[in-house]
């Protein structure tokens, strides 16, 4: 990263909001479920699978987390009525995690059993780690019920990962694997990015030597191939892992992957909260500088 981008990287807070939602708009479908229906059409024709995310995170009020479980079950019916290869990824805090664990169950639960009833799935997004341990617990908690339509993430930047997986391997769990996104502490998270993607390889592996279905969620592409030689290695079925990227993300890449025949899924998130979202998804784009100068004088 140059150093302007490194500066505008750390002045993103104070860059205007329009400027923000101009940038950041190649990230998310829009504000609407259309939105987020045409564009999972789209993904659909390229060959790829979808998940789709509310927008929406740190929810106060409980009744804004009855809105977030009624727009997943509409979202879940859209999905069926208009033939979509599509599932949804949701946010605990957006169901109440911060507010009450037992009515962020109950909530969850109440999408997980319809998500079930239609065969869809749903993936428990992983947010800060003041969360892991409430998600983890809810994970456990819905799998019970459910152990087929839900999953979780895990994070190859917190050191207790390899603990996690070896606590839920029993379970013969459905685990995202991702990098992590979030800033956390040094005593909890490796910083350094080979021991990050060291850590996510290692991970990735023993979850699919011992039976888990893994989504591969990067791009990476250093991690896409240690991805693509782990499921030959190990002689590991085209149905028991998928890979994974997000909506704005290095299309190449994605090309890159389905034309080799690995199935793909498209993280596809719309709707009116896409501030902190869009705010993390600048901050890692490698040429943020160029993209917000050139949205300024486009002014
Ligand atoms: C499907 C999916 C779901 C995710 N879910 C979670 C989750 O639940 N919890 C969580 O903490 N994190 C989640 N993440 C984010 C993840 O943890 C990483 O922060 C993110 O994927 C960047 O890491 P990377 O492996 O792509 O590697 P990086 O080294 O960050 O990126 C590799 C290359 O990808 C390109 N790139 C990456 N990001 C951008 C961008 N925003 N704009 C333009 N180019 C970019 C660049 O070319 C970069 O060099 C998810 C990621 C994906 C793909």
């Amino acid at each position: 990263m140059s150093f302007f981008d490194y500066l505008v990287k750390h002045g993103m807070p104070w860059v205007p909001k329009a400027i923000v939602s101009r940038v950041a708009s190649r990230y998310v479908a829009g504000e609407s479920i259309d939105d987020a229906v045409r564009t999972l059409h789209q993904m659909n024709r390229e060959g790829a699978m979808g998940t789709v995310d509310v927008l929406g995170e740190e929810v106060r009020e409980r009744a804004k987390t009855e809105r977030a479980v009624s727009q997943y079950l509409d979202l879940l019916d859209r999905i069926e009525t208009e033939g979509l290869n599509a599932n949804i990824s949701i946010k605990p805090t957006m169901l109440g995690l911060k507010i009450d664990e037992d009515l962020c169950a109950d909530n969850v639960s109440t999408v997980v059993d319809r998500a079930a009833e239609l065969g869809s799935f749903v993936r428990i997004d992983m947010e800060d780690h003041t969360c892991t341990d409430a998600t983890l617990r809810l994970y456990r908690r819905i799998h019970e019920a459910h152990p087929i339509a839900v999953g979780v993430v895990l994070q190859s930047y917190l050191h207790r990962t390899t603990a996690d997986v070896a606590d839920l391997l029993p379970l013969n769990p459905n685990i995202r694997m991702c990098k992590g996104i979030y800033r956390e502490p040094r005593a909890i998270a490796w910083e350094d990015f080979e021991t990050i993607r060291a850590n996510f390889i290692y991970n990735m592996e023993k979850l699919l030597a011992e039976g888990a279905y893994v989504g591969i969620a990067t791009h990476d592409p250093h991690l896409v191939w240690a991805g693509m030689a782990a499921v030959d290695r190990l002689q590991i079925d085209r149905d028991r892992y998928e890979f994974q990227m997000l909506l704005g993300v290095d299309s190449e890449l994605r090309s890159i992957i389905l034309s080799a025949g690995h199935r793909l899924r498209v993280y596809v998130p719309y709707g009116r909260d896409w501030y902190p979202y869009s705010m993390r998804r600048l901050r890692e784009n490698p040429t943020i500088a160029h993209h917000v100068v050139r949205a300024m004088l486009a002014r």
